[in-house]
């Protein structure tokens, strides 16, 4: 291969390196873990619940994987889970939806949402940076070589207001912002930031809006593509920015929404 051909080679391996996904046993985050492993991750599932179904598609896929219970209620769940371990990739993708009218919304409903979605959120990708950034403090490494990927998953709600859901939206902009600040920290030091927002994706937390006739064919007819997402929509997307292929991206928030916002 010539030079300027094997410069330009992207590659979307992820072999050899290890991520963990939050909210791992359902949804984007299933499909995302399942993706990282076949994409060659040895991938950990983390959730409030086991992730067993997500281990088993994992293994049928011929990929590796390992499941650790974490629950986000606690923002400082994770805190302790990267020292010493060798995880080169997190997925932030746990995350909880309360609705109602914002003049009834309660404060219990306002910090549930804002704990689990952007606290846990910060505090586990701080984490995930200090194990990445501890040989740099020894003074071992003063190479940019590449020490890491985090991929925060962010929502159309952090670019518009939605409805009924204000802890929501007010937490899915704040993981924008967060992916912009920690990548003008931590892009110098080898670590690519970035978010996917996906638009309406067929999952538990959609479920309420799709069994509303009303809203449902409000947000389809919006919707370019025509149909709501798949999860396995938005598992290609995590895989490139977690890939070599993406390493001069930092601080984006794509969004994957089927056109919605472009339109
Ligand atoms: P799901 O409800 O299917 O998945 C949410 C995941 O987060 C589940 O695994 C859930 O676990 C987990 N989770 C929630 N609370 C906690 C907690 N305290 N500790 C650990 N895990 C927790 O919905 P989605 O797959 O749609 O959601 C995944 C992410 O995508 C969320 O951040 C959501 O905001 C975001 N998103 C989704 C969109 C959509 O249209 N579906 C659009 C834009 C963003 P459990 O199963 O136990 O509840």
């Amino acid at each position: 291969m010539s030079d300027l051909a094997q410069s330009v080679s992207p590659s979307f391996s992820l072999s050899g390196q290890r991520a963990l996904v939050t909210g791992a046993n359902t949804g984007i985050g299933q499909a995302i873990a399942v993706a990282l492993a076949q994409a060659g991750a040895r991938v950990t599932c983390a959730g409030r619940r086991d992730c067993t179904e997500t281990l088993e598609a994992i293994a049928a896929a011929g990929g590796q994987g390992d499941g650790v219970i974490l629950d986000f209620a606690d923002p400082m769940a994770a805190r302790d889970l990267f020292a010493g371990e060798d995880y080169s990739i997190l997925v932030n993708n746990a995350g909880i939806i309360r609705r109602n009218d914002s003049v009834d919304f309660t404060e219990e409903d306002w910090d549930a949402v804002m704990d689990t979605n952007l606290k846990a959120l910060f505090f586990t990708c701080q984490a995930f940076a200090k194990a990445r950034l501890a040989d740099d403090e020894r003074g071992d490494r003063t190479d940019p070589i590449h020490r890491g990927a985090i991929v925060n998953i962010a929502s159309l709600l952090s670019f518009q207001g939605g409805i009924r859901v204000p802890s929501y939206t007010a937490s899915k902009h704040g993981v924008a912002g967060l992916t912009k600040i920690l990548a003008n920290e931590w892009a110098a030091k080898g670590i690519n930031v970035n978010a996917i927002a996906p638009g309406y994706i067929a999952t538990n937390n959609t479920q309420a809006l799709r069994a509303d006739p009303i809203r449902n064919g409000a947000i389809l007819d919006r919707i370019p593509a025509g149909r709501w997402g798949d999860p396995s929509d938005i598992a290609g997307t995590a895989v490139f920015l977690a890939s070599p292929a993406a390493r001069y991206i930092h601080g984006a928030v794509l969004n994957v929404d089927g056109g919605w916002l472009a339109r």
